[in-house]
């Protein structure tokens, strides 16, 4: 029994300092894809429901790997979370999308808002505002075509509850919209002391809206929101029978599989095109 113990100990010891090392590697890669400019952004629309087209639009990275195609963002985003390269990152990926509006703007495609996601510790270890504002300016865009996501469950940690950067980023015209909403723990006197604009009700509750007391949940949900003045959107919309409902049950507009998957720019649909038939 001894000698058993002392192997599974000594697999144990193997497969942590395994582990370890696979993360050093990560996070040595993470860092010099940094460096490399490895990160690519693509574009997901958020449709609105009654008139059926596209409102706004979500950027979402992803990692180009030298010989090993695409890495979505659940692969790296806890890794460039836990050593800080988030703020690197963050940084990246709104020059990007800044770039990305000024082509548009330049080739005269209409340009529809695009909305970010920002993580809790951008807010806590950058300056947000001024990461906004230099962007934006750089590339001479907007800020007013810029949004930003934050998740429900990122309002409990520390810096993002900040009503006095909330405000001033709206000040620059810029959007906040709460994501994932359902998943987290924000009470009704935050969401309606930072006044966000859009809340994006979380993918679970969709794919249960057929289910028995499904849809009264999201009604409630767009009731909550609209009596505090939010737009809401749905996410992870699959099926023409998802849409129906939601339109029927009063959400404003959706984002999923159903209108599009996250494409490159140069894949997006002409903003005045109808993309999908109500
Ligand atoms: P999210 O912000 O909730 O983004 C929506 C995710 O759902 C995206 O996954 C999108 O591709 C996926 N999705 C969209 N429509 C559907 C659908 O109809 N069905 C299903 N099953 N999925 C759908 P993705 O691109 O893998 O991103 C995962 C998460 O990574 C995002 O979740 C977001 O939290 C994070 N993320 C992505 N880009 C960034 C970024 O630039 N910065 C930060 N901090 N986080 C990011
Ligand atoms: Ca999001
Ligand atoms: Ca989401
Ligand atoms: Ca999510």
């Amino acid at each position: 029994v001894k000698t058993e113990g002392k192997g599974s100990f000594r697999f144990f010891e193997s497969r942590f300092f395994e582990a370890i090392r696979t993360r050093l590697e990560t996070e040595m890669e993470l860092r010099r894809a940094l460096d490399q400019h490895q990160f690519v952004v693509h574009y997901q629309p958020r449709v609105n429901l009654a008139a059926g087209t596209a409102s706004s639009m979500e950027a979402l990275v992803r990692w180009e790997r030298p010989g090993k195609g695409l890495t979505g963002p659940d692969r790296f985003i806890g890794l460039a979370e836990e050593t800080g390269l988030i703020v690197r990152l963050g940084e990246q990926v709104l020059d990007s999308v800044c770039a990305q509006l000024a082509t548009w703007a330049r080739e005269g495609v209409a340009l529809v808002p695009v909305s970010v996601n920002v993580s809790p510790l951008q807010f806590s270890q950058s300056d947000i505002l001024a990461l906004f504002r230099s962007a934006s300016a750089r590339h001479g865009i907007d800020p007013a075509l810029l949004e930003i996501e934050v998740t429900e469950s990122s309002m409990m940690q520390e810096g993002i509850g900040s009503v006095a950067v909330f405000r001033q980023l709206r000040e620059l015209g810029i959007k906040l919209c709460i994501d994932d909403f359902g998943t987290g723990y924000s009470s009704l006197s935050q969401l309606q002391k930072l006044r966000f604009d859009v809340l994006k009700i979380d993918r679970a509750f969709v794919l249960r809206i057929e289910h028995p007391e499904g849809d009264t949940l999201i009604a409630s949900m767009i009731a909550m929101a609209h009596a505090l003045g939010m737009r809401v959107v749905a996410e992870g919309v699959e099926n023409r029978r998802q849409m129906q409902m939601l339109r029927t049950l009063g959400c404003d507009e959706g984002q999923g599989y159903f209108f599009s998957r996250p494409v490159p720019a140069g894949a997006r649909q002409p903003v005045g095109e109808r993309e999908f038939q109500p």
